[in-house]
């Protein structure tokens, strides 16, 4: 039975229990993060607080919470559900109110709800050991604030419903200008004569925590140029590589968007160097 975090208690999942007046529930109305952990290692523990942190200010939520407060509570949710593969999901909702009113009441307490679920081990850098996903694609319906982690994730969900119903692993979104911005869950690159290019961090997207990684290891590393730049949907289509990430997900090569291989169609070299040098820097931050 896994044991989640609920308003300061540990408890198993089926007694914990919300208010249906919480405003997460109607509204949508928190910030969540998904940190990975393997084997009781943490990937990105303090990038991760710090984004929840901002968007706790974006949003106007109050709580004080120390990186160590996050820190225990993730320890114990490790401890308690059995260290294996798994993902820390933190989730602060502004908290119950006794009526339905959009502005943001001043007098309540936020609810603040952990649970650790299962991911799969994480990807070894292995062209062999690794399926490359196909991807469909749709124009960006979602707000503009995209750089907010927010727990209102309806426009996400259908973008992502949109290519899994075609069979699609996930869904790259563009903008009006037919630029790249996302997909529905990762964040996304193109690969183009050894140079690694994804869109910059603005409110057009949320600003991964792998991304971050990801980044700042091939930078420091030296041997792959990066880019951060408007990427055409043109330029998705004819490029060598593409990749999407995420935490739990770390770097997977897509080979396929709308039926279309990507390069040769086959799992890239590049992909296979950064996914290596992801692998042997992650747990520094
Ligand atoms: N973009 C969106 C819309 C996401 O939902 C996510 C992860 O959930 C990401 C990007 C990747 O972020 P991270 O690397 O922090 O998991």
């Amino acid at each position: 039975m896994s044991i989640v975090y609920l308003n300061n208690n540990y408890i198993p999942m089926a007694e914990a229990k919300i208010s249906p007046m919480d405003r997460g529930f109607l509204f949508g109305d928190g910030i969540y993060e998904v940190v990975p952990s393997y084997d009781g290692q943490m990937v990105g523990f303090t990038p991760h607080i710090d984004r929840m942190n901002n968007g706790l200010a974006a949003v106007g939520i109050e709580l004080d919470w120390s990186h160590q407060q996050w820190k225990d509570v993730c320890d114990n949710l490790i401890e308690k559900n059995g260290s294996g593969n798994l993902a820390l999901y933190l989730h602060v909702s502004r908290g119950a109110d006794n009526k339905r009113f959009h502005a943001y009441p001043e007098d309540i307490e936020p609810t603040v709800f952990a649970f650790a679920f299962e991911i799969p081990p994480a990807p070894v850098a292995d062209k062999s050991k690794v399926v490359g996903y196909k991807v469909a694609t749709h124009r960006d319906l979602r707000w503009e604030r995209c750089q907010i982690k927010s727990t209102a994730l309806l426009g996400n969900v259908m973008h992502f419903q949109h290519g899994y119903q075609k069979g699609a692993n996930e869904t790259l979104l563009y903008n009006e200008h037919n630029e790249l911005t996302e997909a529905s869950a990762c964040n996304a690159y193109i690969v183009k004569n050894g140079v690694v290019i994804t869109p910059s961090a603005d409110n057009q997207i949320l600003a991964g925590i792998t991304r971050y990684i990801l980044l700042d290891l091939l930078r420091k590393e030296g041997s792959i140029p990066v880019e951060e730049r408007p990427v055409t949907m043109d330029e998705v289509f004819d490029a060598d590589e593409v990749w999407v990430t995420s935490s739990s997900k770390e770097v997977v090569p897509v080979i396929e968007v709308d039926g279309k291989p990507i390069g040769n169609g086959e799992i890239g070299d590049v992909w296979l160097a950064a996914q290596t040098i992801y692998s042997a820097g992650k747990l520094n931050y």
